[in-house]
């Protein structure tokens, strides 16, 4: 059986994927400094037999070194995440992300592992033409936007990881992943879904930012989760760049109503400027969404779960959050 490491694994997505290959009878150690990761989220597999974990930073060599060399697959989602996040801890999130894959590399590189490279659809920045296909050019906005930094950053992931491959031979491949959701997703760092979920539940207005009419295309994470873990057995997928996520569009607007709808919430719903949600000049985009051609084409891959069953999946895990709070 194989034995993977995660780095960030008691992240959101990291512990469904944690979750999911123990199911499939492989042996996990996960690594995460818990600093937007939550032991609440591995805890229920603390204790298995085949379940190990480190907290700690992936940029202390010593202990990667060590779980490297254990292990046969890597799959590398330690990141600075989160729009709030970034725009907040700049500095962060370039050291991170571009240290932390530095490491994660240099040290498969050492005991020639296969690395799973954890990236983004921030990297296609504003965009060209929709959907947006693997090969397509980037466009991002300036350095004075900090926001920016977050797509260079893991713009230069991708970029040392194929050069790993291609130099030295490393059996990389990097995963685009656009709007993710699921339960354990927090809300604290930004993200859309959480956020609108939670203050439905309590009650309180739902901040819509800009003119709610910018759309995304949202995926459940055990979608996410399966995507990754075939392409993760793919030899053709070796030295690859692929896009996951849904290609179904939904505006934000309605999205908070469907929130709302399917919370029973009386929360109104505010539009705030999107100077006031995140910095002065701050620029969204109108629309992102993948093409699925490539992983179509490399694996079996389809979405699956309905945004409905997914946005009741959350409202399920926060409805039992409060019960335990
Ligand atoms: N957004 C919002 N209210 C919030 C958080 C986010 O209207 O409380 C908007 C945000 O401006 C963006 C969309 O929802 O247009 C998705 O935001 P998220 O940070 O989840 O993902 P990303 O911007 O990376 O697509």
């Amino acid at each position: 059986m194989t034995h993977a490491l995660i780095t960030g694994g008691a992240g959101f997505i990291g512990s469904h994927l944690a979750d999911r290959l123990i199911a499939a009878g492989d042996t996990v150690t996960v690594i995460d400094n818990l600093s937007t990761g939550r032991y609440k989220n591995i805890a229920h597999l603390d204790g298995h037999p085949n379940f190990h974990y480190a907290i700690e930073d992936i940029r202390n060599i010593h202990v990667l070194d060590r779980l490297v060399s254990e292990c046969d697959v890597i799959f590398h989602l330690a990141a600075a995440v989160g729009v709030q996040k970034i725009i907040s801890q700049p500095i962060d999130t370039i050291e991170v992300n571009i240290g932390g894959t530095e490491v994660v590399l240099q040290t498969a590189r050492r005991y020639r592992k296969k690395v799973m490279v954890a990236s983004t659809s921030e990297v296609y920045g504003k965009g060209i033409r929709f959907p947006f296909h693997e090969d397509d050019d980037t466009v991002l906005g300036p350095t004075i936007r900090s926001r920016w930094s977050y797509a260079a950053s893991k713009a230069i992931d991708e970029f040392l990881a194929l050069a790993y491959h291609r130099e030295v031979g490393l059996p990389v491949v990097i995963f685009r992943l656009f709007n993710t959701v699921g339960p354990r997703q927090s809300g604290q760092y930004g993200m859309v879904l959480p956020r609108f979920v939670q203050a439905a539940l309590a009650n309180e207005p739902i901040s819509v930012y800009g003119d709610g009419e910018q759309q995304r295309c949202f995926c459940n994470v055990a979608d996410v989760v399966t995507a990754i873990h075939e392409l993760s057995q793919l030899p053709a997928a070796v030295g690859q760049v692929f896009n996951i996520g849904s290609n179904e569009e939904i505006t934000i607007m309605e999205l908070a109503q469907r929130v709302r709808q399917r919370t029973g919430s009386q929360s109104d719903i505010r539009l705030i400027p999107y100077d006031e949600a995140y910095e002065a000049g701050f620029e969204d985009f109108r629309r992102r969404i993948p093409s699925l051609d490539k992983i179509r084409q490399t694996t079996e891959w389809e979405p699956a779960t309905s945004l409905d069953t997914t946005i009741d999946q959350i409202i399920a895990y926060y409805r039992e959050e409060q019960t335990h709070a």
